[in-house]
């Protein structure tokens, strides 16, 4: 009876195991059954198994804390029986939900734990997924050497015990330390051992994941058609797992195939989509930041500003989460461990923690700082401030001298607006300078310009204008358009509306030599515009001869 039972529980779980990765539902909810019947039947070691079943569901969502409270309750069990192979398991997935938290040290004591408890008794398959796991800590940590070094024992285990689909895992993890050292040849040789091995089997994460790194491989080489296959193909086999988390990483590797940036644009968004999906936060602040330089590309800083942005404070979000994280672990790791066990161990842990996430809630906190300080829109007029507006010049400079863009910046004043305010008060003032502001972000906003406050009554324009007549028109649209909003100096109007001089300068990025001298060129324009009686705009064309068109 017992051992028909017995059967039944191993049955479940070899089938939950199967399916983890493609259903992770149904494998939780077989894992589930499979405990209920241990649990009748009394069986301490199966009730164990179950919940590393339950352990290995929770990793392949990479849901940490469910990782690590499985991982518990099935050593609790294996220490009822003293069953070592049991607790090196468990040990085993502790160390990975630290991996996944990257709290590599302790990740690494309970690997280390975990096989002194196997030492003694035959080399296993575990020892090999152990050996394997701190190769993947030392990857993490740009170990490079010492990550091979344990691959590779794990290889030679997984060679001996005659465990081929494990063999391609390694190979592929050889591989990628192979391509992190960028050391192509050798990457791909170790991948495509690794993509042949797999592609006779149906775990569908890994095929994907090595294809993807043979793409980045054959990119790297500059064989960009190879490249797009391969993560074409990656993506395909992707499409069938659940879990949408890995083909974050390839469609924004096949965006990097793209020449036109459109193309480029629209796979990063895709990736975006998915990274929004599974809470990918990592994924997401490279996303931003790889979107907004393609936004800077094709000349619309507008976008590529927000994209910035988006950029900066998910990265503030991603060091909250770090903290919250972090004291989420060690929370489950109190919770469940005994409490006249390993105290020292904790209470070390715990003391080197708490001064860890003390220290980062200071950098946070010094970060938020910087936040405010840097905060990308002018209170006023809502539209982007000087600091912003400068970021995002000195950005597109740094990335497009030398290049063959053309680029336009106005400074705009509003004239006499000192009378306005006499006239009106400091706060019909404001109205006045939100209107304005308002008017200018809607010519930007058409055209995928940037318009911002440079401080006080003035404004600076930012625009993709690809020839001198076109910049001399958005100048003269600009004084236009505000012109004709009809805002009165006076109530008697008297002087007819309120007016703005523009000054502004027009030239290709390759003959700027910086930020400073595209500024002081529309500056000296605008004090042309206001000498010259004001209610007007001048735009200087900047060309340098000694350079080829
Ligand atoms: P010009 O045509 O030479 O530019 O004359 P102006 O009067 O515009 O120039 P001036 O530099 O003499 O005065 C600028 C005025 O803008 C004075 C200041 O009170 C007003 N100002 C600056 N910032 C603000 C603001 O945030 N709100 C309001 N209401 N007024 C502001
Ligand atoms: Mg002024
Ligand atoms: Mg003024």
């Amino acid at each position: 009876m017992s051992s028909t039972i017995s059967n039944s529980i191993e049955e479940k779980l070899i089938e939950s195991k199967r399916i983890a990765n493609l259903e992770p539902d149904l494998s939780m909810k077989m894992c589930t059954e499979a405990l209920v019947l241990a649990n009748k039947a009394g069986l301490t070691e199966k009730i164990g198994d179950c919940y590393i079943g339950m352990a290995f569901v929770a990793r392949t969502k990479s849901d940490k804390s469910n990782i690590l409270d499985y991982s518990f309750q099935a050593l609790n069990e294996y220490k009822k029986v003293n069953s070592r192979e049991g607790i090196a398991k468990a040990y085993n997935l502790v160390g990975i939900a630290y991996f996944y938290s990257a709290m590599y040290e302790e990740a690494i004591r309970y690997f280390t734990d975990g096989l002194e408890q196997i030492e003694k008794d035959e080399i296993s398959n575990l020892h090999g997924s152990i050996l394997n796991n701190i190769g993947e800590v030392y990857r993490e940590s740009s170990m490079y050497p010492k990550a091979l070094e344990y691959y590779e024992k794990a290889y030679d285990i997984a060679v001996d015990k005659d465990r081929k689909y494990y063999q391609a895992t390694i190979l592929g993890n050889i591989g990628e330390v192979h391509l992190l050292q960028d050391d192509h040849d050798m990457a791909l040789e170790y991948l495509m051992k690794s993509f042949n091995i797999l592609t006779e089997g149906n775990d569908l994460v890994s095929m994907g994941e090595v294809a993807n790194k043979i793409g980045k491989a054959q990119l790297m080489i500059g064989n960009k058609d190879t490249a797009e296959e391969y993560f074409k193909r990656s993506l395909r086999i992707l499409d069938k797992v659940e879990n949408q988390f890995y083909k974050i990483d390839v469609l924004s590797n096949l965006a990097q195939t793209k020449e036109d940036p459109e193309e480029s644009i629209s796979l990063l968004k895709d990736a975006i989509s998915t990274a929004l999906g599974v809470g990918a936060k990592k994924k997401l602040s490279d996303l931003y930041g790889k979107v907004s330089l393609q936004y800077e590309n094709v000349m619309d800083y507008r976008t590529a500003l927000s994209y910035h942005k988006k950029f900066f404070l998910i990265n503030q979000e991603i060091m909250n989460s770090n903290i919250r994280n972090k004291l989420e672990i060690l929370n489950v790791e109190i919770k469940q461990l005994e409490e006249h066990q390993r105290l020292d161990q904790i209470k070390r842990t715990l003391e080197k923690d708490l001064e860890d996430n003390r220290k980062e809630l200071e950098e946070v906190r010094k970060n938020n700082i910087i936040l405010e300080k840097e905060a990308f829109e002018d209170e006023l007029t809502e539209i982007p401030n000087r600091r912003s507006v400068n970021l995002q010049l000195k950005r597109l400079l740094a990335n497009y001298i030398g290049k063959r863009n053309t680029l336009a910046v106005f400074m705009i004043d509003i004239d006499n607006f000192k009378d306005y305010n006499d006239n009106w008060g400091h706060s019909e003032g404001d109205n006045c300078l939100k209107k304005i502001a308002d008017e200018l972000q809607s010519i930007a906003g058409k055209r995928g310009d940037l318009a911002g406050r440079y401080g006080g009554e003035e404004f600076v324009y930012i625009s993709k204008a690809s020839c001198y007549e076109e910049a001399l028109q958005i100048g003269e649209d600009i004084r236009m358009r505000i012109s004709d909003l009809g805002l009165k100096y006076d109530k008697i109007d008297t002087n007819g509306p309120v007016t703005v001089s523009v000054g502004g300068v027009f030239g290709r990025t390759l003959d700027f030599t910086g930020f400073s001298q595209i500024m002081e060129m529309a500056d000296k324009e605008l004090y042309r515009s206001k000498s010259e009686g004001r209610n007007r705009s001048n735009v200087i064309l900047f060309k340098t001869n000694n350079l080829p068109d």
